[in-house]
């Protein structure tokens, strides 16, 4: 266990914010060889610092969340234990907050390009009326 603690804060290149998985990804989230295993990184670091991941007897087995919404970070602070059903309802979530910037950003741009399309002498005169 102390080995791979020190191979999961080795990988890890800045403290400060989300700690970003260096190391070998797979499907966006890092990962990690230990002997034959693949170990998952964020899955591991919640093991080791968050005091492990309890077992559930129905086959809703638990997850572990991202609150920052980077399957990379393997930031212990930043990671939630949960249901399949939760994560489902984080997707969401990220997906409808991405939406909403994605929409804000499209507006702003269509009224810049507007603006920026008519020559200045009529954007002036447009004013006055
Ligand atoms: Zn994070």
């Amino acid at each position: 266990m102390d080995y791979l603690k020190e191979k999961l804060t080795y990988e890890v290149c800045d403290y400060s914010k989300c700690w970003n998985w260096t190391g070998a990804l797979r499907a966006g989230y890092g990962i990690l060889n230990h002997g034959p295993e693949i170990l998952v990184a964020h899955r591991l670091s919640y093991e080791i610092f968050c005091g492990g991941i309890p077992e559930r007897k129905d086959d809703n087995k638990y997850v572990v969340r991202h609150g920052c919404d980077n399957p990379k970070c393997i930031n212990p602070d930043h990671l939630l234990l949960g249901t399949q059903k939760d994560n489902m309802h984080d997707l969401v979530r990220y997906k409808i907050i991405r939406l909403q910037v994605l929409e804000d950003l499209e507006k702003e741009m269509s009224v810049f390009i507007e603006k920026s399309k008519k020559p200045k002498s009529q954007r002036d005169s447009e004013q006055d009326k």
